[in-house]
């Protein structure tokens, strides 16, 4: 009998605390600094171009292969980048490509919903990538700065 009152107080507790859950996909949580959502590219807030160098250390270091790029000759003679691939179904969000990049050209975005109906839907080409990522703050340095020292 006592527990079925200790259960029923704690139904009238919560009944008046406020509500823990939300209307999703309506309402949305803002993600943590350091959430990793879909890497995507970065963009010179300046001039729109692409901050990447095509060096491709990122698709080196990527533990799954899903990172793919093609280099071609720029007009200077040097090296630029053609086309940027990523098979986000390989992608596990390890954020490795962000940190070794060194130019900040990718970054983690917070974009999460990434389920599709098509399995094609799951490869994005350089512009999609640079459509969620063209303003994004840098990942690596959005995450560190909230962190508390000697933590
Ligand atoms: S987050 Fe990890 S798995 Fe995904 S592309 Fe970057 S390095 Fe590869
Ligand atoms: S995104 Fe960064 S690491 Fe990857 S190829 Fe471009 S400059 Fe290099």
């Amino acid at each position: 009998m006592f527990d079925e009152v200790k259960g029923f107080a704690v139904t009238l507790k919560r009944g008046f605390m406020p509500n823990m859950t939300i209307q999703y996909p309506e309402e949305k949580r803002d993600m943590a600094p350091r959430f990793r959502g879909l890497p995507s590219l970065r963009s010179d807030p300046d001039t729109g171009e692409a901050l990447c160098v095509a060096c491709g250390l990122c698709a080196r270091v990527c533990p799954t292969s899903c990172l793919d790029m093609h280099v071609i000759p720029s007009e200077e003679g040097d090296r630029e980048l053609g086309e940027f691939i990523l098979r986000s179904g390989r992608c596990m969000f390890c954020g490795l490509c962000a940190q070794v990049c060194p130019v900040d050209a990718i970054t983690m975005s917070s974009e999460y919903e990434l389920s599709v109906m098509e399995r094609d839907g799951l490869v994005y080409t350089k512009i999609e990538l640079a459509q969620i990522g063209s303003q994004s703050e840098i990942w690596w340095d959005s995450g560190c700065r909230n962190v508390p020292a000697g933590s």
